[in-house]
């Protein structure tokens, strides 16, 4: 099969009824790329893409302009899955392990959402992930919970022999002020589209066509569309700056070692190395 033509986006639509916000996203070629740069395939990388996926809608109903992170972590805290997503539509993902040959189960874990709020404090909320339920579940806890909407969200990966055949998702919200009726409706509707991963790969997770799909026979409108992008956000700078938090005795061991240091992204794996006159303006700067 032939790599798509399509391009990852987040459309957005409105019913015209003015009760429903409906966004639709398309992440294959975000998580494409995500997989590939952390070497993850079979379940824990269909977590992370479901993930990333999921962090996108949300940054896009809460925080279109702010940057948000959502991490996932197994019971034990020894597993986490990490998403940095940004407002340019720039999103990047992580998956962490103590033990290496270990990933831990997201039953029984957490969900934890943070995001940058307009006056530029850091907001937190951290959700249990229900019985039985994985990161689709997770998300609407968080919403129901943080936001207080009704809202409705559904994401899938679905991973080939060795390929990424689609990623994408929905989210539906009930406006604030429409009253409770309509939702039961919705629900109702949204029951055949609960594991969206089958449609997502006959779609190639195409925004627009899901959209007609989740809201067939209704009246809508369609809004704006916008991009999504694996983007990994490090520079020699970022890299440099994150060693500032080492105690001032390591810099000054690292910089009387003599040799330039490297440094590694654990998002994207590019590798920078840092010199030793670098590290000294480090510590002119602390
Ligand atoms: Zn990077």
């Amino acid at each position: 099969m032939s790599e798509s033509n399509l391009s990852d986006n987040v459309l957005r639509a409105m019913t015209d009824d003015g009760a429903f916000r409906v966004l639709t996203v398309r992440t294959t070629d975000t998580v494409r790329r995500m997989l590939r740069a952390q070497s993850v395939w079979g379940a824990p990388a269909e977590r992370l893409g479901e993930l990333l996926t999921g962090a996108v809608l949300l940054r896009e109903t809460m925080a279109p302009t702010h940057r948000l992170q959502s991490i996932l972590r197994s019971p034990d805290g020894k597993t986490r899955w990490v998403i940095d997503s940004h407002p340019d539509g720039g999103t990047r993902g992580l998956l962490t392990r103590a033990d290496p040959e270990t990933v831990g189960p997201i039953a029984g874990g957490t969900l934890e959402v943070v995001r940058t709020l307009y006056n530029g404090e850091l907001h937190r909320g951290v959700v249990a992930v229900p019985d039985g339920g994985g990161v689709s579940e997770s998300f609407m806890v968080y919403l129901q919970t943080s936001e207080q909407v009704a809202s409705m969200l559904a994401v899938a990966c679905v991973l080939g022999e060795d390929r990424v055949v689609a990623a994408g998702g929905y989210l539906v919200q009930l406006l604030p002020e429409v009253g409770r009726g309509p939702l039961a409706i919705m629900a109702e509707r949204l029951r055949d589209f609960q594991a969206p991963g089958q449609l997502l790969s006959d779609t190639d997770a195409a925004t627009s066509p899901l959209l007609d799909e989740l809201l067939y026979g209704m009246p809508f409108t369609r809004l704006e569309e916008r991009p999504v992008e694996w983007k990994c956000q490090c520079s020699a700078l970022r890299v440099i700056s994150s060693l500032s938090t080492l105690p001032k005795a390591d810099i000054s061991a690292l910089i009387e070692a003599g040799r330039p240091i490297e440094l590694c992204c654990d998002f994207c794996a590019e590798t920078y190395t840092v010199s030793p006159s670098q590290l000294s303006g480090l510590l002119e700067q602390s």
